[in-house]
């Protein structure tokens, strides 16, 4: 994948056109370096994507820029306690073979209703 670790907007990449708001969302939570919106295919009640404004490819590429890791789980915490979540799961696909289909990193946010474990 290109881009690993690139910092700015991607072309063609539907969560950075997302983030310049070239494409349009349903914001629920922003701080400097991170903006969710509600997933177009709800999968819980609340299902938020919190995606980083820089791109990056997937969980892989984040973990090579330690400030910028910790700042997508600051904004995890910051979504959360904007929305009032005790109790949430977070998911971060990695991989076409894990059904990741969109490849700039986002942690899906899922709660508010009873949740398997080991998840399918
Ligand atoms: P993943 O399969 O982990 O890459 O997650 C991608 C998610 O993006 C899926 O849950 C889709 O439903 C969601 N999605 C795709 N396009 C949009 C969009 N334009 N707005 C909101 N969610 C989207």
């Amino acid at each position: 994948m290109p881009g690993r670790g690139y910092l700015g907007v991607m072309p063609d990449c539907l969560f950075c056109k997302i983030v310049a708001g070239e494409i349009p969302s349903t914001k629920v939570y922003e701080d400097e370096h991170s903006y969710a919106f509600r997933d177009l295919n709800p999968q819980a009640p609340t299902h938020v994507l919190i995606v980083t404004r820089d791109h990056f490819s997937d969980v892989a590429d984040l973990g090579g820029d330690a400030a910028a890791s910790a700042r997508l789980l600051a904004g995890i915490r910051g979504l959360a306690r904007q929305e009032g979540l005790t109790d949430f799961r977070t998911v971060l696909n990695t991989g076409a073979g894990v059904g990741q289909s969109v490849f700039h990193v986002h942690a899906h946010v899922l709660a508010g209703r009873p949740m398997g474990w080991p998840p399918g």
